[in-house]
């Protein structure tokens, strides 16, 4: 069976029939959506869903996003939604936006680790949205990369790490976003950022007039620390080689300390915004865009971090950005790919 579907310069999405049916059937399909690849299974089979903590080796406790098309598949899995959060659901689906929601019976333990609420999104890419109206059922999806790597935002990336282990590929290209969604869950309420994503606590502000980012989003945070969302303990994004993360709101004082930490070592690799790149006289370097367009480090910054470690370097230095909009998810990103090593200057 042939099981890669290139549907790069296609819209012709009748093809996806076939993916459909493996998700029915209890398989595994990678696919692309809007934010980044997605590793799912039917999220109403207990079995089929097993495969996926296996296949990413994901810890358990870790619950996963249930991805739909339309509105009649989130009355089968959500109960008792409020006011507001239909006011964030008509704001931002389909869309890079994911909301915790009370849960029915319907959904399998498995998918919501054990708790009683569940994870909803409505993605926005054309190919993600048709499989899941082909396959007829809430897509159970994670981000597509073995647990603890940086998420998959293109077929290239993820192939050798995932190919083997499930029964479809579906390659879309490139993502259009580059990090997961933003998701959400309302507490008397007030919408709280469990983790940042495109949808920023500015538009959440605007559209129901509150907002609350989880203290946790920028600091480290201990095993057994009670936490409202368990994948905001986990070790993430991160290269093999020791990184470390330097911002300064004053980019002079920023580039001075990036060059004086590259200096004690002997294989430093940096990565930076393009405009700084010139001032850092190091051999090995990586641009990861302009810190004027965000929206480029955003799409960038998974599929550069996954190249970190061919350059053998003994240390890499990431510079930051603004924590504003889509920064605070890149912010995000980027702590826990440095393990916290950050310096703010
Ligand atoms: P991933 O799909 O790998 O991008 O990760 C999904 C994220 O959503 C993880 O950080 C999960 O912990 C979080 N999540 C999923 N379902 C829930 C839930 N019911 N309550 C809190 N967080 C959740
Ligand atoms: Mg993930």
């Amino acid at each position: 069976m042939e099981k890669y579907l290139d549907l790069k310069n296609t819209i012709d999405y009748s093809k996806l029939k076939f993916a459909g049916e493996i998700i029915k059937n209890g398989g595994l399909v990678l696919f692309p959506t809007e934010t980044v690849y997605g590793i799912g299974a039917n999220g109403l089979d207990e079995n089929a869903v097993k495969k996926i903590y296996m296949a990413k080796g994901r810890k358990q406790d870790n619950p996963l996003i249930l991805h739909i098309s339309d509105f009649n598949m989130l009355s089968k899995i959500a109960k008792n939604i409020s006011e507001i959060e239909y006011t964030l659901i008509k704001a931002f689906w389909p869309g890079p936006f994911t909301i915790i929601l009370n849960r029915t019976d319907i959904v399998p333990d498995i998918v919501t680790a054990g708790l009683d609420t569940v994870g909803v999104r409505m993605p926005s890419g054309n190919i993600a949205k048709e499989l899941i109206s082909y396959a007829g059922v809430p897509i159970a999806a994670p981000s597509a990369n073995i647990s603890g790597r940086p998420s998959g935002t293109n077929i290239s990336d993820i192939f050798q790490e995932l190919s083997d282990k499930v029964d479809y590929i579906i390659d879309g290209g490139e993502c259009e976003v580059g990090l997961e969604s933003t998701v959400v869950r309302v507490i008397d309420g007030i919408p709280n950022i469990l983790r940042p994503g495109k949808i920023s606590p500015e538009d959440i502000q605007k559209t129901v007039g509150t907002v609350k980012v989880d203290d946790h989003i920028l600091k480290n945070i201990k095993m057994d620390e009670k936490v409202l969302s368990p994948g905001m303990k986990y070790r993430h994004y991160a290269p093999k080689s020791k990184c470390i993360l330097v911002y300064s709101p004053n980019n002079q004082k920023m580039i001075e300390k990036v060059r004086e930490i590259s200096k004690g070592y002997h294989n430093p690799l940096i990565i930076s915004c393009n405009e700084n790149a010139n001032c850092y006289d190091v051999r090995n370097k990586i641009m990861y865009g302009s810190k004027e367009n965000l929206r480029e480090i955003a799409q960038n910054i998974f599929k550069d971090l996954r190249k970190v470690d061919e350059f053998e370097p003994d240390i890499v230095i990431i510079e930051g950005v603004k924590s504003e909009g889509i920064g605070l998810a890149i912010m995000n990103r980027l702590i826990r790919a440095c393990e916290y090593h950050y310096i703010k200057v």
